[in-house]
């Protein structure tokens, strides 16, 4: 029997026999729901495979997008692939990159697939230490850049995410590729050395502050004592014990009983 004939046998009988009990009638329902599920799964699966096919044979890439569809993609998350491969155009041979560094044309690389970067793989291999990578918090930090640099000004800069080593806890790190930054902080700043100027001002900036709110602890400090010394004055008369006399400085001194309170005084 078809799931087609199937279906429709069960609701002609559904039509056919209003004496059906209520269970029976429930049965019947359940059974074309389920048939119609059964129907739609099929369906899915056929688009899908449909899809992986042409993945697999043409090595489908999408440069413009900034993203590859690969087999193994799509098998991991085929339902959200789906609609990437629905909803944008199909890309054709002559929309491969052409490396910036060899000049050879290639289909996709980790460069140009996570960074937009056109550098072949076998480029990045010999040129590594070009295409360091560096966390978001180390280039705002070493290239005074802010959030919106990084997502705002055009292009913004793509990134990868990794596991914090870290603070687990708090979730992923974004990680830039450093040249991107380096470029980026050219335009922000004009240049690397007007950059290095605006970091030495941050730094004697940070020294003066730092002076500054050292002095009003200080500050702070003395007149808390003050306070204090007056406030234990005002319940308590200083009662001096014996007068000692310091050869060190030639001065007598008197230490109040109660509360250690030092006068000093030179004998006339
Ligand atoms: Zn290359
Ligand atoms: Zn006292």
């Amino acid at each position: 029997m078809s799931l087609t004939g199937f279906t429709m046998e069960s609701s002609s009988e559904t039509e056919k026999s209003p004496e059906l009990s209520q269970e029976q009638k429930i049965r019947i329902e359940a059974n074309r729901k389920r048939a119609l599920e059964i129907r739609e799964q099929k369906e899915k699966t056929a688009k899908l495979a449909k899809v992986m096919m042409s993945t697999q044979s043409k090595k489908l890439v999408d440069s413009g997008a900034g993203f590859f569809i690969d087999e193994e993609e799509l098998i991991e998350e085929k339902k959200k692939e789906e609609i990437i491969v629905e909803e944008s155009p199909l890309p054709t041979q002559d929309q491969h990159l052409k490396c910036i560094k060899c000049n050879k044309s290639f289909p996709f690389s980790y460069l140009s697939k996570n960074f937009d970067l056109n550098v072949c793989d076998t480029c990045k291999e010999i040129n590594s230490d070009e295409y360091d990578l560096i966390t978001k918090t180390d280039a705002k930090e070493q290239f005074l850049l802010k959030d919106c640099d990084f997502d705002f000004r055009e292009p913004t800069l793509k990134f990868i995410t990794k596991k914090n080593p870290h603070k687990n806890r708090y979730g992923e790190m974004k990680l830039y590729l450093k040249c991107q930054i380096v470029e980026r902080a050219i335009t922000v700043h004009e240049s690397l050395e007007k950059l290095d100027e605006k970091k030495e001002l941050k730094l004697v900036n940070l020294h003066k502050t730092r002076q500054r709110n050292y002095e009003k602890k200080l500050q702070n400090l003395r007149k808390e004592a003050r306070q204090g010394s007056k406030k234990l004055a005002d319940f308590h008369k200083h009662e001096y014990g014996e007068e000692h006399y310091d050869d060190n400085e030639d001065k007598y001194f008197k230490i109040c009983k109660t509360c250690s309170h030092k006068i000093e005084y030179e004998e006339l």
